[in-house]
């Protein structure tokens, strides 16, 4: 059985929970072009707007509950580090529905919907209600500086060094309902193949980095994932 693994979610795992993937909706992002609101060029050009799109896809998360994937990931974490292995899990995904599913230990790799910091003093934070042009910073008191903590296009993901330690260690890589058209999540298979680690795709439609697994499944994220926990844990 598998003891060391990681897991690469993406936005195909939350859409079962009725939030929408980019390519489902020919790589718009809820109607609007990812330039527009996930790029600092966006942000820039009309920051009254994007602050308006993540306020809306921030209360959007009150409206929606985690599926059997994300449930049946918090138990595979839960009991395979019950019998001293690891389940890492990665998320390209912004929305909490990992951690509402019963998840302990999420990497949010591109940043959280119900996060924001301020660019001019780096100071982090939760957030749960709506941002503006004119939110104060908790920390500094400067007003206009307060943003979404999503990494945008152009932009470093976070936890890279826990994620590279955790793609060497791993004897496991799953990789779930992401396109991998995205860097550098799209490499990670690779990384993970190169220290010796058996690769799993389980998505929609194989990826763009299909060729890189061992074995695919395809199906629907809510029936394929716990499937596969069900085994590996009988394993
Ligand atoms: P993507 O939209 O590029 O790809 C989604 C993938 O999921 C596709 O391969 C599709 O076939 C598959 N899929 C769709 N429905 C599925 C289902 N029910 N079960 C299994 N697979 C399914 O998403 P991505 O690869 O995560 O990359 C896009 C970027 O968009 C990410 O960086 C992410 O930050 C951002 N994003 C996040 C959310 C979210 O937080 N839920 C939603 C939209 C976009």
């Amino acid at each position: 059985m598998s003891k060391n693994i990681v897991i690469l979610s993406g936005a195909g795992i939350s859409a079962e929970s009725g939030i929408k993937t980019f390519r489902d909706a020919g790589g718009l992002w809820e109607d609007h072009p990812v330039e527009q609101v996930a790029t600092p060029e966006g942000f820039a050009a009309d920051p009254v707007l994007v602050q308006r799109f993540y306020n809306l896809r921030r209360a959007a998360l009150k409206t929606v509950t985690p599926n059997a994937a994300h449930i049946a990931l918090a138990r595979l974490q839960s009991e395979i580090r019950a019998r001293g292995g690891d389940v890492m899990i990665v998320t390209q995904n912004v929305d909490d529905l990992h951690e509402r599913g019963g998840a302990k230990y999420v990497l949010h790799m591109h940043g959280e919907l119900k996060r924001v910091f301020c660019t001019a003093c780096d100071f982090h934070a939760d957030w749960d209600g709506d941002v503006s042009v004119d939110t104060p910073c908790l920390a500094c008191r400067t007003v206009g500086t307060v943003r979404p903590d999503i990494v945008w296009f152009g932009e470093i993901p976070h936890h890279m060094d826990a994620i590279d330690r955790a793609l060497s260690q791993c004897d496991l890589f799953v990789s779930i309902g992401t396109s991998g058209a995205v860097y550098p999540a799209a490499g990670f298979v690779r990384v993970a193949k190169h220290y010796g680690a058996q690769t799993l795709e389980l998505n929609l439609e194989p990826s763009e980095g299909n060729l890189y697994f061992d074995e695919t499944r395809l199906g629907k994220a809510g029936n394929t994932v716990p499937a596969w926990v069900e085994n590996i844990l009988a394993g």
